[in-house]
């Protein structure tokens, strides 16, 4: 709970600030840990969708890039809830991966 520096009353968050009825108010932007974690967590997501497919099933799929009928794939589930998971096909001749929708 944090007090206005100039009256001691109570602040209370409004629009991303802690607001007094006095008319100050305390920017919270510059506490920034939360969008830290976010911008880790959006790399890590990067990543999962780039080149790392070692594992996986192999499955009859037709390479778009060289026409090679085999590929592994993973399941990718994405953020909200609603949508189906992204397969991520990688080719296992040329490497090429490409993703999947149904
Ligand atoms: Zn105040
Ligand atoms: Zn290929």
């Amino acid at each position: 709970m944090e007090f206005c520096p100039n009256c001691r009353a109570m602040l209370f968050p409004k629009d991303g600030k802690l607001e007094c009825k006095c008319g100050y108010s305390k920017d919270l932007s510059n506490d920034n840990k939360y969008k830290v974690s976010k911008d880790i967590e959006a790399k890590d997501n990067v990543k999962m969708l780039g080149e790392d497919i070692e594992v996986g099933p192999t499955v009859n799929e037709t390479c778009p890039e060289c026409g090679h009928d085999k590929a592994t794939y993973k399941l990718i589930q994405t953020r909200s809830a609603d949508e189906a998971p992204t397969r991520i096909f990688k080719c296992s001749k040329c490497k090429h991966t490409w993703r999947a929708y149904d």
